[in-house]
């Protein structure tokens, strides 16, 4: 999972190919690729993977107002997508030309701005010669990577450089894996009583996850979904149930350890609140980490049994106003005498697939389309596309005209109607702000 793709952009003088070069990535070629200078389009921004490495791609090829832009503008414009969108970027270059001034200039606003640079070399006729390539050395970009964007000589070999460079993302939820669930809680809040009971009911397969230094057994759970559809999940035990655990059940640091590997390990959290006590601070502290880890939390509201429903309502609400970036949903249960607890599985089935939600692109682009119609953003702001970024957690992108401009409480309100409308509680909906011209 990841904090949304990487960004990817081609900068470069006027003429020298970029265009041609980001058609050949994205692999659609266009028929015709203008000469003349000054040619230009809208600024793209679209979906490319490479070695298995998924990033947006952006062509500023298009900002560019053309021969009309001087020298500075256009070196101050190129800079200023470095330092703002992109992981890293493309300096593409043209061997029949350059060299250049422009080519001069823009290099040296990239290496000012720090931004992370491959130096590309277009329009080598043979990319054999080494010496045509060499004069680029002097830009101070490091090595320059020959490429033909017309006939796509070089451009993997480009690739290659360049994915090798996107930054690490956050460790996604290992796939391989049953998705997780862990029942996380402060000591005698009820996790163990709710587990023997899940365990009981589900006939589950235990089995200890190996070679842990966390110690948490998990244990393999099918959940009829409704109409019928079997989902499996592996139950994380934070208690201390399991057996090899058991050494350690109540020392405070094992149990804190084994929490932070499950939170880590599972898609969803199940956080058991004591409904008697109501949300305290451990338990707050217990929902942060699953926010920090970006996963998904849902709030059993336990030992219902020793409260009237006047309180359940009351903690449901409180849940709600002191996890306001998790809005988590909350279910009712009691562990000791079952009721609710069948509804425990599907609920955290329902978080899951939240979690791992994704929302077709021309279907999110018209929602959005329809709530900034709805609710004009202030000051001008004009917001031109949204995109899913990722998923598990799901993250989006909108691209804005000087989205610093967009106040806060515009941002909570597309937040709020997109996890109104596909469902997404129990997970922060970060929206990315980037800008577009
Ligand atoms: P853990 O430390 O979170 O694993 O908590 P336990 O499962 O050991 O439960 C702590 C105590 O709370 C035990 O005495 C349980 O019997 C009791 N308990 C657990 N769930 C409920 C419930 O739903 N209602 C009531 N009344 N007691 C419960």
């Amino acid at each position: 999972m990841s904090e949304g793709l990487p960004v990817v952009a081609v900068v470069g003088a006027p003429n020298v190919g970029k265009s041609s070069l980001v058609n050949r990535i994205l692999g659609r070629r266009r028929a015709v690729v203008a000469e003349e200078p000054g040619t230009t389009r809208d600024r793209g921004y679209a979906r490319a993977e490479w070695a298995g490495r998924e990033f947006l791609l952006v062509d500023t090829g298009g900002m560019e107002p053309a021969a009309r832009m001087g020298l500075e503008a256009l070196v101050t414009l190129q800079a200023r997508v470095a330092v703002e969108e992109a992981d890293v970027i493309v300096h593409l270059t043209d061997a029949r030309t350059g060299p250049t001034e422009a080519d001069a200039a823009i290099a040296r606003e990239l290496l000012r701005s720090g931004a992370e640079v491959v130096l590309a070399v277009n329009k080598l006729d043979d990319p054999s010669d080494d010496t045509e390539r060499y004069r680029f050395y002097a830009l101070g970009e490091g090595e320059p990577h020959p490429v033909s964007a017309l006939h796509g000589i070089g451009v993997g070999d480009l690739l290659d450089e360049v994915v090798s460079r996107l930054p690490e993302t956050t460790p996604p939820v290992e796939e391989d894996l049953l998705p997780g669930i862990a029942i996380i809680g402060r000591p005698n809040v009820g996790k163990s009583t709710l587990l023997n009971r899940l365990l009981g009911q589900e006939r589950a397969v235990v089995s200890e996850a190996a070679g842990t230094t966390t110690d948490v057994v998990e244990s393999e759970v099918e959940v009829e979904l409704d109409g019928g559809l079997r989902e499996r999940f592996a139950l994380l035990d934070t208690a201390g149930v399991g057996r090899r655990a058991h050494r350690a059940r109540g020392v405070p640091y094992y149990s804190a350890l084994r929490t932070g590997g499950a939170i880590r390990r599972a898609a969803v959290s199940l956080l058991v609140v004591d409904a008697v006590e109501g949300l305290v601070a451990g338990d707050l502290q217990l929902a942060r980490q699953v926010e920090e880890a970006g996963r998904s939390l849902g709030v059993l509201l336990n030992k219902r049994d020793l409260v009237p429903a006047s309180r359940l309502r009351e903690l449901e609400e409180q849940a709600a106003v002191r996890l306001p970036d998790l809005k988590p949903p909350v279910l009712a249960i009691s562990a000791l005498t079952g009721s609710g607890v069948e509804k425990v599985l599907p609920f955290a089935a329902g978080l899951h697939r939240a979690f791992t939600a994704k929302i077709p692109t021309h279907e999110l682009a018209e929602y959005v389309n329809r709530l900034t119609a709805d609710n004009t953003p202030p000051r001008g702001v004009k917001i031109r596309y949204a995109t899913q970024t990722g998923t598990a957690p799901p993250r989006f992108t909108l691209f804005a005209t000087r989205p610093g401009d967009l106040p806060e409480n515009y941002l909570r309100y597309l937040e709020n109607a997109l996890r109104e409308r596909y469902e997404l509680y129990g997970v922060t909906l970060k929206l990315k702000l980037k800008s577009s011209r």
